[in-house]
């Protein structure tokens, strides 16, 4: 029996540093689905946020992510986030993480939404890969750690309202039963699960996130019978390089507009100039919906992102690895690149106590798929990596309240797989991300996602009549991924369909404006009906 004392699920910034942290209390699993460094955390680019100059203060970071979250940020969970961020910071610097600096002391940039420069970077603009580089060779000195990639979390081992491990399926030599080809199901207990397998962005069809990102632990968590806040609220990145016939959606960061740069319509016209006193620089939310508008009423697929009057020399220093990503495919970055939105952060998630607690016992949340109530109804800039080691960190701690689990109970294996179904999978999330992109995107209407719900319900009826067909004893690999991937297109739509206005990252033609009627979280959990939750009423408390 493999047991241990943590077991953490993903390898993206949240997982790594819960990891490391829990190491100094226990035994410690990290079960990656793909490669340790494959994650949103490595690609990260622009920073991290946080209060260090002596000019800025907690309490204006607070109040940017408040205006950011447009009413719907839990004031305590920003409060810690403000507040602990410095003393993370402080910690990882003085164990030998390096930010860039200038004439000595840290170098701060600006993005949108923030009125103060803080945003912390690193080899330029690969913070994430440097900020993650440095976490996991912080837990490589750990004894206590192992690291099982190409292992994916099927299911939580749940009795009794209680998570005593994870199923998975694992191709790891290290996990993998002997002779199988394919991989095998493997079961892994632990006195704490962490999920910190990040968001669902990767649903849709142009996404700045990696294919890994597609909502798993969210439709298992759900499944499990977890709350799930939220999830109407996605953010679109407003400046992804534009390519003809791709999806992939190259992100270029905010922190390039953080510069100068500008965004021009296709008569180069500074059409963010009359919309907004920040311009470039407004929320995303309003960037990308803008840039959107433009595009239709342009009839072009993308903008134009000009560098042009800028520094030069001193662009290609601060964005070596954008420049070197824009030259792979035919551009520079110095000059003017094609830009269009992307798919890029989930707002919502599971719902989270301000340490990570969850509806089940014994299991965690952090990062990109918890909802802490921080972002609201939009992301502030560079907010989520500093999230990630707040709020692992408080996950840890707290676990140590909680104790060993007394007893395990007995679980079966239940999964097989047969690669011959993955073209079929392959087929099934293609037309689920175009539905996605189609109806649920930057732009939606009452009409869209009830046509989108429809085809979602559809596809999902016809995936049952399958199975059903199929008969069989086992859980078939495939057909579960295809089943979460639906379950998350409908937790998305859901709520969208039912919030009737237009707030942060949800945007509905026919409800343009914010309704204070609908100035509540959406609440939805398997088996009930979808409800609401007042703001700051403490309804993540439990
Ligand atoms: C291109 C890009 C740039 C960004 N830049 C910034 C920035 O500058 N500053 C900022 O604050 N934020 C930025 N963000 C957002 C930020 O990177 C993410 O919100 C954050 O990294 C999330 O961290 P995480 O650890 O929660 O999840 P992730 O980093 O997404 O990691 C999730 C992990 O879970 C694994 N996983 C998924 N499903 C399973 C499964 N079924 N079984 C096992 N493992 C699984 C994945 O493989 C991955 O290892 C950026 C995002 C992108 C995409």
């Amino acid at each position: 029996m493999h047991k241990f004392d943590y077991i953490i699920v993903g390898s993206g910034l949240a997982g790594l540093y819960a990891a490391y942290k829990a190491s100094f209390k226990g035994s410690v699993a990290i079960i990656t689905k793909s490669l340790l460094r494959e994650s949103n955390s490595f690609n990260a680019q622009g920073g991290i946020a946080v209060v260090t100059a002596c000019d800025d203060d907690p309490q204006i970071h607070k109040s940017d992510t408040l205006i950011a979250g447009r009413g719907l940020c839990e004031e305590a969970s920003v409060d810690i986030l403000v507040n602990d961020g410095p003393d993370r910071i402080a910690e990882i610097i003085a164990e030998g993480m390096k930010f860039d600096t200038e004439g000595g002391a840290l170098a701060l940039g600006l993005e949108g939404g923030h009125h103060k420069r803080r945003i912390l970077h690193a080899g330029g603009d690969s913070t994430g890969k440097w900020t993650t580089e440095f976490v996991i060779s912080k837990v490589a000195e750990r004894p206590n750690v192992e690291v099982f990639e190409n292992t994916t979390l099927l299911d939580l081992l749940i009795s009794d309202g209680v998570c005593y491990g994870v199923r998975c399926w694992s191709e790891n030599e290290k996990l993998a039963a002997e002779g199988s080809d394919n991989g095998s199901e493997v079961l892994l207990y632990a006195n704490h699960v962490f999920l910190t397998s990040g968001g669902t962005s990767a649903i849709y069809a142009r996404t700045t996130n990696p294919e890994t990102t597609v909502g798993d632990g969210l439709a298992i968590a759900y499944n499990a019978g977890c709350r799930i806040v939220d999830m109407e609220f996605i953010q679109f990145h407003p400046s992804a390089l534009y390519q003809k016939d791709s999806t992939k959606a190259i992100l270029i960061s905010e922190a390039v507009r953080g510069e100068g740069a500008h965004l021009l319509d296709k008569r180069g016209r500074r059409f963010m100039v009359p919309i907004h006193e920040l311009a470039e620089l407004a929320p995303r939310d309003i960037v990308a919906r803008s840039i959107f508008k433009q595009m239709q009423k342009d009839g072009v697929p993308n903008v134009t992102l000009s560098l042009r009057h800028l520094d030069s020399a001193k662009i290609l220093k601060r964005f070596p690895g954008i420049q070197a990503k824009c030259k792979e495919y035919g551009h520079d970055l110095t000059q003017e690149i094609p830009v269009a939105p992307a798919a890029h952060y989930t707002v919502g998630g599971i719902a989270s106590n301000l340490n990570g607690r969850t509806d089940i016992g014994r299991l965690y949340v952090c990062g990109e798929i918890a909802a802490t109530g921080i972002m609201g109804a939009n992301r502030l800039a560079s907010n989520s990596l500093i999230e990630c080691l707040v709020f692992a960190n408080r996950a840890v701690e707290d676990s140590v309240q909680v104790g060993q689990a007394l007893q395990t109970p007995h679980f079966d294996k239940k999964f097989c797989r047969d690669d011959a179904n993955s073209e079929a999978y392959v087929a099934l999330k293609s037309e689920i991300s175009n539905i996605m992109n189609r109806y649920a995107g930057i732009v939606r209407s009452e009409e869209g996602l009830t046509k989108g719900l429809n085809k979602i319900a559809a596809l999902k009826a016809q995936l049952e009549e399958r199975v059903a067909a199929r008969g069989g004893e086992c859980r078939e690999f495939y057909e579960e991924a295809s089943r979460r991937l639906l379950t998350v297109a409908s937790l998305i739509m859901t709520p969208a369909l039912m919030r009737k206005e237009s707030r942060g990252g949800h945007y509905r033609e026919d409800y343009a404006c914010a309704d204070e009627a609908f100035a509540v979280h959406s609440v939805q959990q398997k088996g009930k009906d979808i409800t609401t939750a007042e703001v700051n009423a403490n309804c993540f408390n439990f």
